[in-house]
């Protein structure tokens, strides 16, 4: 069996999104193809100076060990890592406009760290009235 993967895949740490996100990652092939990390909010820690570093190294040692060459960014509804969506966020919308603008950020930062090849993917995960959890990609 091979050691290598052609992902990393960044989650926030919040329970309420963890079946869904497995269940995207199977859907999707990325379960099984994908390094996986999970942290308060997602793609956040690399727009943050105190944990830039440690997020990086993660990105690199997953390169290295496992030659991955995709990052993808889930991001989600009502994060607490971004304070949340309540007072936040006009409506639904905006907050997935705003999270878009994060991953395009994020982009920048690990394409200038790791070069121009790197393909970062972002996602938007949200939860319906009944609780079910849809993953989405952000264009
Ligand atoms: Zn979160």
């Amino acid at each position: 069996m091979g050691h290598t993967c052609r992902a990393i895949t960044l989650s926030c740490m919040d329970f309420r999104f963890v079946e869904g996100l497995f269940a995207f990652m199977k859907q999707t092939g990325l379960l099984g193809e994908s390094d996986l990390v999970a942290w308060a909010g997602a793609g956040k820690p690399f727009l943050d100076t105190k944990e830039f570093e440690f997020v990086k190294g993660q990105i690199a040692k997953s390169r290295e060990l496992h030659q991955s060459v995709e990052v993808h960014i889930v991001q989600h509804h009502d994060c607490g890592g971004y304070g949340g969506f309540d007072g936040h966020f006009a409506d639904k919308n905006a907050e997935r406009a705003f999270h878009k603008g994060e991953v395009d950020k994020v982009r920048n930062i690990l394409q200038k760290e790791f070069g121009p090849e790197v393909k970062v993917i972002g996602y938007f995960s949200d939860m319906d009235d009944a609780g079910n959890v849809h993953v989405s990609a952000m264009e």
